[in-house]
């Protein structure tokens, strides 16, 4: 199926970040963790589609979205930043790998955090918080999207981790074989991990060697 929905909020979050809300098609149904196919109703622009994730909360009357900008690619993300309120998008049916199970670590890169932030979201609305906590990671502290929010959400259960910036209260590094044994040393948890695809295919080995079972690690395959 699907759906012209027109935009009807646009803030920026980041430097290169922006968060879309759109009207909700009636009767329009998506789990936390799930994304559509995305295009820009708009001429020679309907089939260059993308995937993104749903940000809000289900029950919200709109649906959200939160976008990176990819400048050098000239592709859809460019395009999708210069909309302004009121232009349309098409967007298909929800589908995706990503839902909560049990509690967990939550293991994201950059805009990978998308499908972990509807997901906590919904657990922070249902105040089942308890038992997760989250590793994100960015290139730098000006990167970190809905930081403070996530602060609030998870308080200290959030580490940062920075690969191109040493900061006080941050971690400076890759998150790696090493750093999950270290960090995440209760293998009885779920793994939910989403990012770039070499950073997802490196954790979902390296989580598996450290002794993880594959059917605690939640992923998109
Ligand atoms: C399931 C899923 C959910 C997603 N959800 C979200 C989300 O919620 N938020 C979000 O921000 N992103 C999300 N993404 C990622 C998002 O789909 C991509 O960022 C988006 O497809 C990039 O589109 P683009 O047209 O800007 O660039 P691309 O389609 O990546 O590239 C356009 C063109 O740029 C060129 N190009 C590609 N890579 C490079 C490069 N590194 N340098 C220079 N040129 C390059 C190529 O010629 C390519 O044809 C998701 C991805 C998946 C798979």
């Amino acid at each position: 199926m699907k759906y012209i929905v027109k935009l009807i909020h646009i803030h920026q979050v980041t430097h290169n970040v922006k968060c879309f809300r759109m009207e909700k098609p009636e009767g329009y149904r998506y789990q936390p963790g799930h994304a559509t196919d995305v295009s820009i109703n708009k001429p020679g622009m309907e089939r260059e589609i993308r995937p993104f994730t749903f940000t809000c909360l289900t029950r919200e009357p709109y649906l959200e979205f939160t976008i990176k900008r990819y400048p050098d690619h000239h592709g859809v993300t460019d395009k999708l930043h210069q909309l302004t309120i009121g232009d349309e998008l098409i967007i298909g049916d929800s589908w995706g790998a990503i839902e909560y199970k049990e509690p967990g670590y939550f293991i994201a890169g950059g805009a990978g955090i998308t499908p972990f932030i509807a997901i906590l979201r919904t657990l922070f609305d249902e105040k089942k918080t308890s038992g997760n906590k989250l590793f994100f990671s960015n290139r730098t502290a000006e990167d970190i999207i809905y930081k403070e929010e996530l602060l609030k959400i998870l308080g200290e259960n959030v580490v940062f981790v920075l690969t191109r910036e040493k900061i006080a209260r941050y971690i400076h590094g890759r998150i790696d074989e090493k750093f999950i044994k270290e960090q995440m040393p209760d293998f009885s948890k779920h793994f939910y991990v989403c990012g770039p695809d070499p950073m997802v295919a490196e954790l979902v080995a390296g989580i598996q060697n450290a002794g993880a079972s594959p059917d605690a690690l939640v992923f998109e395959k």
